[in-house]
């Protein structure tokens, strides 16, 4: 079916491809109002609720008029459509999903269900054949397209596709925002900064190198750095107790730390195991 004006194949193939999204967003709509429901109520007539989403795309667009949403978008339409076609188009979008949604759910012949699969797998099989078809002939992409004899055609004068990279190259800059984000935040040792920053803004800390003492830990002693009940408890050098993760993260970082709670300067070599005499903990002999 030779169409009147030239219409180029990625703009039919984009255009059946729109048809499909915007029911696929009408769907999801659909399906976010009855987010609250029981979820099998809704799905026993999901089916249902599918087919009349379809109808109504079908209601607005091709009935309405010759073309559908995908096509309107860009300036396409069905030359020869008529009011049969337009039902028939109708039912071959609406039926195959609608039967295949229903035998899902139900309990029927396993026959007749397999006799399903098969059709259903020829149609998929004659649609791929269309496709091809399409590609090298250039009109009626879609395989009802081709049965009811209708076929795309420009609704304006013939002009070029124009395609807008603005929006795509703001969609390339914000992931590569995000990717730096991603990657490099992680990288940075935040405690460093924080503890640069406090003393650039506080002056010196009169605290700093007053004692080294040992550590004794009890129900309530906590990790100094992440505020819970220290994990493996290990110490380094003043009287804090830190969990084994929560140092060591920071001696593979930098060689040194600064205690957060008494701002001594701890090394790695001095970083031990908490052994304690305890009685509510397993306690341990002292090996040094
Ligand atoms: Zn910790
Ligand atoms: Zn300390």
């Amino acid at each position: 079916m030779p169409t009147a004006t030239y219409v180029s194949r990625i703009n039919q193939i984009d255009a059946a491809q729109l048809d499909e999204e915007i029911y696929k967003v009408l769907r999801n709509q659909a399906k976010e109002i009855t987010k609250y429901q029981p979820i099998e109520k809704i799905d026993r007539w999901q089916p249902e609720i599918d087919a009349l989403l379809r109808y109504l795309v079908w209601y607005f667009s091709l009935r309405r008029g010759n073309s559908t949403f995908g096509q309107q978008l860009l300036d396409l339409r069905y030359e020869n459509i008529t009011g049969t076609k337009s039902v028939l188009y109708l039912i071959s979008t609406i039926v195959p999903a609608y039967a295949r949604d229903k035998l899902a759910n139900t309990d029927v012949d396993r026959n007749f269900k397999t006799a399903f699969d098969r059709i259903a797998n020829v149609a998929r099989l004659l649609e791929l054949i269309n496709l091809l078809v399409f590609l090298h002939r250039g009109t009626q992409p879609r395989l009802v397209e081709y049965l009811l004899g209708i076929a795309n055609s420009s609704s304006t004068v013939h002009k070029p596709r124009s395609i807008g990279y603005s929006y795509m190259t703001r969609e390339l800059l914000w992931h590569g925002l995000t990717e730096l984000f991603t990657t490099g935040l992680p990288m940075l040792n935040f405690h460093y900064l924080k503890h640069t920053a406090k003393k650039l803004f506080a002056g010196t800390s009169n605290r700093a190198n007053l004692r080294r003492s040992f550590p004794a830990m009890n129900r309530s002693t906590k990790c100094s750095y992440c505020g819970d009940a220290p994990i493996l408890p290990v110490h380094a050098g003043c009287e804090h107790l830190f969990c084994y993760y929560c140092l060591k993260a920071h001696f593979v970082a930098t060689r040194d730390f600064q205690c957060p709670e008494c701002d001594t300067r701890l090394y790695v070599q001095d970083m031990k195991t908490y052994r304690s005499s305890f009685p509510s903990l397993p306690a341990e002999p002292e090996t040094s």
